[in-house]
């Protein structure tokens, strides 16, 4: 049984009530996890006030600096445990659970050594005034987290904001929380102050809201669908309380006839199934110059044929979706599909170990998808590659930019002028050169523009974002 972590402290949930945790590739229950309420929230929103106002302020940038360290150290001990533990409750193949894990040793690690380069600026004014600026922490920050990476995605917001000097509560997915109420534990450990780090679990519409609607939260940091940044938006509006939203994509990855096909087709294949295709930045269109759209997706198809789907354990190229719903909705898209008669080109294989009650769905290459058809505009969340031909860059561009999203772009090009025309032309946070995602480099500011979000996550840039600035005038 999960309990919460409250003040250092594991605590069930006042409601009494549990939710059980199960495991995607089986889809049988193995553990269970707290159905927390709004009073748990109080709860632990006045934990990480009472750590910020008695002590945690006064802790000194070099010191977070230390602590943040030692917890990245302490996780880099516990990788194969916390691989194991994603590996079972979000149906990560092995090798991306570990990979996840590293990626989280890494953002401790990161932020670790930004906490004492973050400052403010003097500035020239009048004669008889020193001017300058504090970037301040906003206090007890909230962290809605979704199912899909939940260690990368606590790492690069929850270690963005203890080093920035604040507090934080976390509510992870109802679907994914077991990793992040280990990696609570381990803070502990290293010796993070009782309030510093809070988990609470439950369902969104529940405790998400009230983390949400909290008047004791000074700062959100939602990661998850553009239908709940929305209403994210909305309850925050009410308090004017700033928010961070990290949300969904449809990202083109744009190959022109002269790209290097032998280096862009393993980067095509892995941005749309990694995770199983339950990734924002999946490269879920794939937008082929006509000159060679017929022999791109022939090397495509035969490249999907081989994929192979199983159980998590049996680390292959592609473990299972996280519940029955998402692989519902998966197959809602691919039945829509082939209503409008959009042809498919190739599936790969689940593979016959894969237990019939396990959430599966077969990696899928489509062709020919019109632009307003919803494959084309919404995102799957699951292993569906959507293809389409442009004639020349005016029109590459048109198609890539003609969905409300603006998350990530690939282009795939060894004519330099045209890389740089390209990347001015995307409308998107991040674009991928010859390249898609940099290897997922911490350093990197990440973040959307139209409907994938506002603000940036990761890199130094994060930090910005978890403080504000105070302007302080002094009169000589
Ligand atoms: P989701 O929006 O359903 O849930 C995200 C989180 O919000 C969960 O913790 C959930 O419990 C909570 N939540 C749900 N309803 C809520 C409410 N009314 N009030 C407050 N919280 C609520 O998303 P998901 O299905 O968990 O994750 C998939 C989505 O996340 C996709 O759209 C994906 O693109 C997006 N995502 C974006 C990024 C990014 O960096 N841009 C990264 C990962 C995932």
């Amino acid at each position: 049984m999960q309990l919460n972590y409250i003040g250092n402290e594991n605590v069930a949930s006042s409601s009494g009530r549990t939710l059980p945790v199960i495991d995607p590739s089986d889809g049988q229950p193995f553990d269970e996890l707290q159905r927390s309420n709004a009073a748990d929230i109080d709860a632990a929103v006045r934990a990480a006030r009472h750590c910020f106002d008695t002590g945690w302020h006064k802790v000194s940038a070099a010191e977070r600096g230390r602590l943040l360290y030692k917890l990245s150290q302490k996780i880099a001990e516990h990788v194969d445990e916390l691989a194991l533990i994603e590996q079972r409750d979000c149906g990560k193949p092995v090798k991306q659970a570990r990979a996840d894990a590293l990626a989280l040793v890494r953002y401790f690690e990161f932020y670790a050594g930004a906490c004492d380069k973050l400052h403010g600026e003097t500035i020239p004014y009048q004669d008889g005034y020193s001017v300058f600026t504090w970037r301040e922490p906003h206090g007890v920050t909230g962290h809605i987290v979704p199912w899909n990476y939940p260690m990368q995605i606590f790492g690069r917001s929850v270690g963005g904001a203890l080093a920035a000097g604040n507090v934080c509560v976390v509510k992870p997915s109802e679907d994914a929380c077991l990793s992040l109420i280990r990696v609570a534990k381990l803070a502990a450990e290293v010796g993070f102050p009782p309030g510093a780090l809070n988990i609470v679990t439950g369902f969104g519409h529940e405790v998400g809201d009230a983390l949400a609607r909290h008047p004791g939260v000074d700062h959100i940091s939602f990661t998850g669908s553009p239908k709940v940044g929305t209403l994210i938006q909305q309850v925050a509006a009410e308090r004017h309380c700033p928010v961070t939203l990290e949300l969904g994509g449809k990202s083109p990855q744009i190959v022109f006839a002269d790209a290097d096909l032998g280096a862009a087709i393993p980067v095509l294949i892995n941005a749309i199934v990694q995770n199983a295709g339950q990734t924002c930045s999946a490269g879920s269109r794939v937008l082929i110059d006509q000159a060679i759209y017929e022999p791109l997706l022939q090397r495509l198809g035969h490249a999907f044929e081989a994929l192979r789907v199983g159980p998590a354990a049996m680390d292959l190229d592609v473990g299972p979706l996280i519940r029955q719903t998402q692989q519902q909705r998966v197959w809602d898209f691919l039945s829509d599909a082939h209503v409008a008669g959009i042809p498919m080109v190739a599936q790969g294989v689940v593979v016959d170990e894969a237990p019939e009650a396990g959430f599966y769905q077969a990696p899928t290459l489509l062709r020919d998808v019109p632009v307003d058809h919803r494959l084309a505009q919404e995102e799957v969340f699951g292993p569906v590659l959507a293809a389409m031909s442009f004639r020349d860059e005016d029109e590459a561009v048109a198609l890539a930019n003609a969905t409300q999203f603006g998350l990530v772009a690939g282009i795939w090009t060894n004519d330099g002028g045209r890389q740089f025309r390209m990347a001015k032309r995307v409308r998107s946070g991040q674009v991928f050169i010859n390249n898609y995602g940099a290897g997922g480099g911490v350093e990197l500011p990440f973040g959307g523009v139209k409907s994938s979000g506002y603000g940036r996550e990761k890199g130094f840039e994060a930090l910005y974002g978890f403080t504000t600035l105070k302007t302080v005038a002094v009169k000589h």
